[in-house]
Order: C-alpha cells, then structure tokens, then sequence
C-alpha cells in the first residue's frame, strides 16, 4: 500500500499551502470580523472574497473537487482528480473557514453542481451550472423541513405537483444553507409528486431560480449563536411557486436516487475538511500549551495534557486514514463505499469535536473568544454530527451491512 501523494496532489498542495499562507490568512481574521460586525451580512458581496476567489481561479485551485469524468458539454472541467488525490487538498482547505468558498469547492454549491451535471439536463447545465462552475452564483438545498422528521428522506411533505406542462411547489423548508448568501440565485427543492408512487419514487427534485414568485426566506437560523453569514441557514417558505415541469431534475419521481447520489461524495469532503479542522485546532492547542505558564510549568507539562495532546494526535490519524480509505472505496466504485462513507460520516465529525473540545479547554476562557477560531470549529464539527444525516442514521447504515453478513435483517443476501 502506498500512503505517498501523487505528483498531480502533491503539486497542487504545495500550490495549495503558499496561497494559504500567502493570500488567505493575512486577510480571514479581518474579513471574520467585518462579517460578525455587519448589521446585515446577508445583502454584501464580500469584495475580499471576490478578489481571493479570483486569485485562486487564476492560479489554477478552482474547482478541485470535480471527479476525473467531469465534462460539460463534452469539454473537461475541473481539476479531475480522484477522490484519493482531493482529500489532502480538502483537508488543507479545512484549516480556513473561507479557504472552500474562495476555491468553489464550498458545500451546498459542490453537491448541487454535482446533481446538475450528473442529472440536469442541457437547458439547466447552460443557465445553472455554468455560472455556479464559474462561481458567480451561489445555491441552496432545500430538502430538510420543519414540520416532519426530516433525516427519514422518504418523509418530505412539501409538495411538488404536476399541473399540465407546469410544476406547482408548496411547503416549507429549513436548514437550507446558503440562502442568505446575496448571490445564492439558484435552489434545489425536494417535494412530493406521487404519493401513490412507491416509498422511493413518490418524491422529485426541482431546480427553483431564488427569484421566482411564492419563495420567501422567514428568517434566517443561528447554529449554537453562530450566523454563519453571509450564507447562513435559513427557513424557506414556497407558496404556489410555478415553474414549468423542465424545471424537474432528472424526471419526476427521481427525488432519492438524486438525493443518494449527492451525498455520497458530500458527506466524505465534509471528512476531509475536518480532519484539516481538527489539526488547525491540535496545532493551535500546542502552541497555546507550550507558550503558556500555570503554576511554573508550561500548561502542556501540567496533569494530563501530554496525553491529551497524544491523543489528539492519533485521533486525527486515524480519522485521516479511514477518509481515505471510503475515498478508494468510492474511486473504486466498490460496493462496500456505502458502509465506509457511514462510518467515516460517524466518526469523523466526533472525533474533529473532541479534539477542538479539547484545544478550547487548554486556551481556557480565550478558547471561547472570538479571537480564536474554534467556538466557531466546534459548532461546525457538532453540526455534521446532525447535517447530512445524524449519527444514528449513519449507524443504522453500518448495523444493517454487518448483520447482513451473517445473513441477518433487511439487507441480508442482496448484493
Ligand atoms: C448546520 C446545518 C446545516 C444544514 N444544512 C442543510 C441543507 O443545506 N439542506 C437541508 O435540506 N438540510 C440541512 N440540514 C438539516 C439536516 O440534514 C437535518 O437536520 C438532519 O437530516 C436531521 O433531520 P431533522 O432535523 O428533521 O431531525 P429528525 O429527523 O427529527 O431526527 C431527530 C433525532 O432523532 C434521532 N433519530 C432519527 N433517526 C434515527 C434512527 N434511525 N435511529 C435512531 N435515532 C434516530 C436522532 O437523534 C436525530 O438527531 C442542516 C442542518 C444543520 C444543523
């Protein structure tokens, strides 16, 4: 087994890391404050951000996150990298809470455009997906709703309704990130069509412009306090939207399919990004530990915290190991990828919030600031322990494939 970058990763990285360095942190912390300074961060574009996204275009990190078969209208696109040679450029990405947005490798936005280019039709690749490659757009995914139980997929009741050579959608949503995003133009909205049609039919996917008549953002949602403006999460409204039918992706009915497909990748960039979280809140623990004094020791030789430090260390080994590992599943097209992306989706996001749980304990009160980053790194770690479907879902997923190898449950004997 080789661990070693390839040449293409190894490149890109390195590329990566001096426009980290170079362009992104002498500007995060002032554009962090400027942001959480703003009566309202929801109507500015940011021009750091522009400026930085267009750095990065120029030098060639945009788009990373686009599979080796990635082509638009039959022209590559993206950097065509496999999901192997992607982690480690995630996971730098992950040390930055902006790094992702600035190379449009940002979620919901990756997700999304992977549905269009896998599912959308030409029509909706032209007037969506193009822009959104180009990064002068942003989107939202509006699945998740209020009213029902929403981590059961199956559960949707906003309504998507055929009338004629017209899609009519009523309902609300919530959770939709991105929506507060001054250039989040274009929504993907999941309602019921059929609800004759069996469990996994009964719902489909549309491709909604944020501008049509009958959407409406209520208010927009904080996480444990934290806005994330200026895309943020917010609690849509559809009242009567009328689009025609061509604005359903990939066919009525089709909503869970396109809903797996999505995710998959999804969930395992989210791993990636953490484990790159995880160690910018080790490194920051240790030069903290090692810097300040108590009680005539520097804090990292006082009671256990070499251990937790050691700890830490192995911790988000591990984790990087087992991101890797579903990655090859996944690039293999292997059919054991669905269980590996469920048990990294569980594992990965605890172990980013104990490891960040822990660098705020050793910065004491500072920890908590917001001259630190991680109040805001633990929210997003406890956050993907609920978005893209809570652990206990995931769990389920792994119960359920190791049963079946004993010939137990539901999934015993299918292939
Ligand atoms: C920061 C953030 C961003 C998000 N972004 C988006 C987005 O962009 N678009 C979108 O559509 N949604 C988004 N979501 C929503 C997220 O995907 C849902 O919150 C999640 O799927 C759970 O659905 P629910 O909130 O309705 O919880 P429920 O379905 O009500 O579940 C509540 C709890 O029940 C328990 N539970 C559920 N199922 C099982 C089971 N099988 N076994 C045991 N226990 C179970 C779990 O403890 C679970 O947390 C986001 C959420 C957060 C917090």
């Amino acid at each position: 087994m080789d661990f070693a970058h390839s040449p293409r990763t190894q490149e890109l990285l390195e590329r990566l890391r001096s426009f980290h360095e170079r362009e992104i942190v002498p500007r995060e912390e002032a554009y962090h404050r400027k942001v959480l300074a703003s009566r309202d961060p929801w109507r500015e574009v940011s021009p750091a951000i522009e400026e930085l996204k267009s750095c990065a275009r120029d030098e060639g990190l945009w788009n990373l996150f686009l599979p080796p078969e990635a082509s638009l209208a039959g022209e590559p696109i993206g950097a065509g990298l496999t999901n192997v040679e992607y982690a480690p450029l995630a996971e730098q990405m992950g040390r930055s809470l902006i790094a992702a947005e600035v190379c449009n490798c940002n979620a919901p936005d990756t997700g999304n455009m992977e549905v269009l280019l896998q599912f959308g039709s030409d029509e909706q690749q032209t007037r969506w997906l193009r822009p959104l490659l180009e990064g002068t757009i942003r989107s939202a995914f509006c699945m998740t709703e209020p009213d029902v139980a929403s981590s059961d997929a199956t559960n949707m009741q906003a309504t998507a309704t055929l009338d004629g050579d017209e899609v009519v959608i009523n309902g609300r949503k919530w959770w939709s990130t991105g929506i507060g995003h001054p250039s989040c133009e274009a929504l993907i909205f999941m309602g019921l069509t059929d609800p004759d049609a069996d469990r996994y039919h009964q719902h489909s996917m549309v491709l909604v412009p944020r501008a049509t008549p009958g959407v409406r953002v209520e208010r927009m949602l904080s996480a444990m306090g934290f806005h994330d403006a200026p895309g943020g999460h917010g609690e849509v409204s559809f009242t009567d939207v009328c689009l025609p039918a061509s604005a359903i992706i990939g066919g009525a009915g089709q909503a869970f399919a396109i809903a797996q497909a999505r995710l998959g990748p999804g969930r395992v960039h989210h791993c990636m990004r953490l484990i790159g979280l995880a160690e910018l809140a080790l490194e920051l623990a240790c030069v903290r530990a090692g810097d300040r004094v108590a009680f005539g020791k520097p804090i990292a030789n006082l009671g256990g915290n070499r251990e937790r430090i050691a700890d830490a260390r192995i911790a988000i080994d591990q984790a990087r190991l087992h991101v890797l590992h579903a990655a090859w599943l996944l690039d293999t097209g292997s059919p054991d990828a669905l269980g590996a992306v469920s048990q990294i989706k569980v594992a990965v996001p605890s172990m980013a919030q104990r490891v960040v749980d822990m660098a705020i304990q050793l910065h004491g009160g500072a920890g908590l600031s917001d001259d630190y980053p991680l109040g805001a790194a633990w929210t997003i770690a406890r956050a993907l322990r609920l978005a893209d479907g809570p652990d206990e879902v995931h769990r389920g997923v792994v119960a359920r494939l190791e049963l079946a190898r004993h010939g137990i449950g539901r999934w015993a004997g299918a292939s």
